[in-house]
């Protein structure tokens, strides 16, 4: 069984953003910027994909940790979902 994202979709990669308090630990400017950089890619383009192409190495750390922590303390989880996203 799969994950659920809290949207109630199937939990992929495109549900990164939906979890809470992500775009809080983006800095003002950053959140201009995905914003802006998330109209114009595909669908498949994650906030982690984001971070990662602007060398935000620690806070997709950190908002790596929070996905795992926020999943695995909902009811229904399974771990395997998880392997989308490590
Ligand atoms: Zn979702």
């Amino acid at each position: 069984m799969r994950n659920k994202c809290i949207c109630g979709g199937q939990w992929n990669r495109k549900h990164l953003s939906h979890l809470p308090d992500i775009l809080q630990r983006l800095s003002p400017k950053l959140r201009r910027l995905w914003t802006s950089e998330h109209q114009k890619m595909s669908t498949n383009y994650s906030i982690i994909d984001f971070l990662l192409n602007h060398q935000e190495w620690e806070l997709t750390h950190s908002i790596l940790n929070h996905y795992r922590f926020v999943l695995q303390h909902k009811p229904m989880s399974s771990p395997d979902g998880l392997e989308i996203i490590v």
